[in-house]
């Protein structure tokens, strides 16, 4: 299979209809790089077809973002201008449907100042934070992939058809094939997956207990009443649901932050702020990671987990089984958006307050207060090894077996 023009079609639609559901009368918010121009604009096509008001497009670049790091001030980059926020408290109003479309260069940042990086990501998101909490839960928004040549030759170096072989991977793991209709192939795969979260939801566990040969484990406190979510989600301004991200495979909820003991072993590698972190464990206590270990990115992973309070406490677990396409693939993306539908993993960083009964409703700070962690940086990491088995306990101590040799029991 490589890509086709009806292939193309296919996947925009999919994205636009399924994905972001773009309802008529909606303004959408299309960020993408500036490479992708054809595909953009088959998107706003799509767009306009489903009946989109007006779409706006934020072009990105990665190699201006990479020269402006070499060359501009922390302080410079770190500024959020008066436009910008003017920009975001119109979002705030206009609540447009939101679709990202993914392909940067995995090395695009290689070789710039990791707390440089960090610096300027934490100082413009102490502005810009409040703007997308005030919009969480209130607006559509999908991010997908489109495989640029450096992506491709980053997961396949020594492949001339690199690009094609990416895009195999891609529509497979987004269910888009000439023979069969995506949307009814999603239809039946987000089922499942709701299937799945409703008997989570019915089981009432008060915590998770992971166990494998490699040295994990763990056990994490749920917060009590919190829900198990997947596949897609509701706008509760207009009832829309939507799919956040394609590919999904993923069944997850915020644990309760603070309340976890035990060692995670990571089982693929992590990619962060382009750089590899290999071969790792995090140790936890009282919630916190308190040491790690990595054979490669050791600083990084240290720096990493300081990057704020909330930073050394979890805010997601999230249960894949190892039969996920993504996993099937065999190879690292160097994309979250798909390494971390490969297997099960959790998150360290910010949760997630939907997941809380009324939790839309909430402000950070009351969600907070409630047991999602909060932080500004929510990066995944994988545990999901063949053979790891994790048990739910219910509250009266009784445990359950939920996967067994990575898979669902
Ligand atoms: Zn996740």
């Amino acid at each position: 299979m490589s890509i086709t023009p009806s292939l193309l079609k296919k996947y925009a639609r999919l994205i636009v209809r399924t994905g972001a559901n773009v309802q008529p009368g909606q303004v959408v918010q299309l960020t993408v790089s500036v490479e992708q121009s054809a595909f953009a604009a088959l998107i706003i096509e799509e767009c306009y077809q489903a009946g989109a008001k007006k779409v706006n497009v934020e072009w990105t670049f990665d190699t201006q973002r990479r020269l402006n790091f070499q060359y501009a001030e922390q302080e410079t980059l770190a500024q959020v201008l008066p436009w910008e926020e003017e920009k975001l408290r119109q979002m705030t109003k206009d609540l447009p449907c939101r679709i990202y479309i993914a392909s940067d260069d995995p090395d695009a940042m290689r070789g710039i100042d990791p707390q440089k990086l960090s610096n300027v990501s934490r100082q413009r998101a102490a502005v810009v934070k409040p703007y997308r909490d005030m919009i969480d839960g209130r607006h559509q928004w999908v991010i997908a992939a489109y495989p640029s040549e450096k992506w491709a030759k980053k997961c396949f170096p020594d492949d001339p058809d690199a690009v094609g072989r990416l895009w195999d991977a891609i529509l497979r793991t987004v269910r888009v094939s000439e023979d069969k209709d995506p949307v009814a192939e999603w239809k039946k795969h987000t089922d499942f997956i709701e299937k799945k979260a409703a008997w989570l939801n019915a089981q009432g566990f008060s915590s998770l207990r992971y166990k494998s040969l490699n040295g994990t484990d763990f056990t994490v406190e749920l917060i009590p009443g919190a829900k198990w979510e997947g596949a897609g989600a509701i706008n509760t301004e207009n009832g829309a649901f939507y799919i956040p991200n394609m590919p999904t495979e993923e069944i997850f909820t915020s644990p309760l932050a603070g309340r976890c003991e035990g060692t995670l072993v990571a089982v693929k590698p992590l990619s962060w702020n382009s750089q590899l972190i290999e071969d790792f464990s995090i140790t936890f206590k009282n919630g916190r990671a308190v040491s790690c270990r990595a054979k490669k990115g050791q600083e990084l992973l240290e720096q990493m987990i300081r990057m704020d309070d909330g930073a050394a406490m979890l805010g997601e677990v999230a249960l894949v089984p190892k039969e996920s396409p993504v996993n099937q693939c065999g190879f690292l993306f160097y994309e979250t958006l798909f390494d971390e539908n490969a297997c099960c993993h959790v998150a360290l960083g910010a949760g997630f307050k939907e997941v809380l009964p009324g939790g839309d409703d909430l402000t950070v700070e009351q969600a907070h207060a409630r047991g999602i962690n909060d932080s500004i940086i929510h990066v995944d990491f994988m545990v999901g090894a063949d053979d790891l088995s994790i048990d739910g306990i219910r509250p009266d101590g009784t445990a359950v077996p939920v996967f067994r040799g990575g898979t669902w029991a």
